[in-house]
């Protein structure tokens, strides 16, 4: 997709969330005009709000679910919308187990009518939040797009596998639709002003997130779950990305939506880190101590994965270019700043 003579809008689904706001900022700074629709069942429009302070654009913002066709078709009417970048959606691996019928019906469903909602009003153009989940337990590393799909070990997994097979058989019927399906790694870091980030409800479930609470004194202590990995140091490895590398991603998926079909990319640095690498990347780069302990493991973690990368940079151009410093210093940024995240 060209940007030309006039900007052209994009529907941001779960744009308020954490991934959604950072690339919704990104979009505005390359030019596009945004429409959010989120439920805020996850987030705050106050970071919407300080998008829009940051880049001086405005944002249409529409509180409703993903899974309300009505809303839908308001939107499709009242908007002319040229693609739809989607990210509503549930992403608790442990609550997934305990409430299947929710991630299935806000990750699955919530895809099918907005699906229907875009094929009604011939947009036929997305690009899709999937995760690295989706090669499952017995992929080699590194994990490339050419792997089939594998067996995920809980329902947010199989909700993502699902929702890229129904995306797969769409494009397969009707030539006309151009999806981009990308599968994230591990984003963590904050937009360089501290202005916006990763702002969980209760306890993080995530490394990063958990590990800026322990700095700003609201948790007590870093639980390592699992220091016996066939690793080096023992405990896991992941690709963790810069949210604002992973933001630039979805622009550079967007400008790729004229070829037609669906195409799956790795959003990943390619290169692995240890729990504890990030643990002493953090202390190092921001000066506090993160008391820690090891705990058993957590069922359902991979001992070691990360992204081969190279597709996304030779078909997208796009390849992460900030580095572990950046996104400690960037965590830390938004942490200290916003020690209660959007509600301080
Ligand atoms: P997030 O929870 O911060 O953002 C999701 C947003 O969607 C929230 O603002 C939430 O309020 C909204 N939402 C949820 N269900 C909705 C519904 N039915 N209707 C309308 N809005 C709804 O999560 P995030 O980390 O920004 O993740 C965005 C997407 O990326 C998700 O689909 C997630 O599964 C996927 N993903 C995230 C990661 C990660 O590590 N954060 C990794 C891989 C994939
Ligand atoms: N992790 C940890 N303690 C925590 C949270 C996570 O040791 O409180 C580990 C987890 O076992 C995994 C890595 O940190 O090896 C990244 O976990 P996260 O939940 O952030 O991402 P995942 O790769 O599971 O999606």
């Amino acid at each position: 997709m060209q940007i030309g003579d006039t900007s052209p809008t994009i529907l941001v689904t779960g744009g308020a969330g954490y991934i959604g706001s950072h690339t919704v900022l990104a979009l505005l700074e390359g030019g596009y005009q945004v429409v959010v629709l989120d439920n805020l069942c996850n987030s705050s429009e106050e970071a919407l709000r300080r998008v829009e302070a940051l880049t001086d654009g405005a944002i249409d913002f529409v509180c409703g679910d993903v899974r309300d066709s009505a809303e839908l078709e308001r939107i499709f009417t009242r908007f002319e919308i040229a693609a739809v970048i989607h990210f509503a959606g549930l992403k608790a691996v442990g609550e997934s187990v305990r409430s299947p019928l929710a991630y299935y019906q806000n990750n699955v469903e919530g895809t099918l009518s907005l699906c229907q909602a875009m094929q009604k009003a011939g947009v036929k153009k997305l690009v899709f939040s999937s995760s690295a989940t989706v090669y499952g337990a017995n992929a080699p590393v590194p994990y490339r797009e050419t792997y089939p799909r594998g067996n995920s070990s809980n329902p947010y997994g199989r909700s993502k596998a699902m929702v890229e097979q129904v995306l797969e058989d769409i494009c397969t019927a009707d030539a006309s639709w151009s999806v981009a399906s990308l599968r994230y790694f591990n984003p963590i870091g904050a937009h360089p002003s501290g202005l916006i980030g990763e702002d969980p409800l209760g306890i993080p479930n995530n490394l990063m997130p958990f590990i800026a609470q322990v700095a700003v004194g609201k948790l007590p202590e870093l639980a390592i779950f699992g220091q016996d990995y066939p690793t080096d140091d023992g405990t896991c490895i992941r690709d963790y990305l810069h949210v604002m590398d992973l933001a630039e991603g979805h622009v550079a998926a967007l400008r790729r939506l004229s070829v037609a079909g669906i195409a799956y990319f790795n959003l990943g640095t390619g290169q692995g880190y240890s729990v504890l690498d990030i643990v002493q990347a953090f202390e190092r780069v921001t000066g506090r101590k993160i008391a820690y302990r090891f705990a058993e493991r957590r069922e359902g973690d991979l001992p070691a994965f990360w992204a081969d990368a190279s597709k996304a940079k030779k078909d997208l151009g796009w390849s992460a270019s900030r580095g572990l410093d950046e996104m400690m210093a960037d965590t830390w940024k938004w942490q200290s700043k916003n020690p209660k995240g959007y509600r301080g």
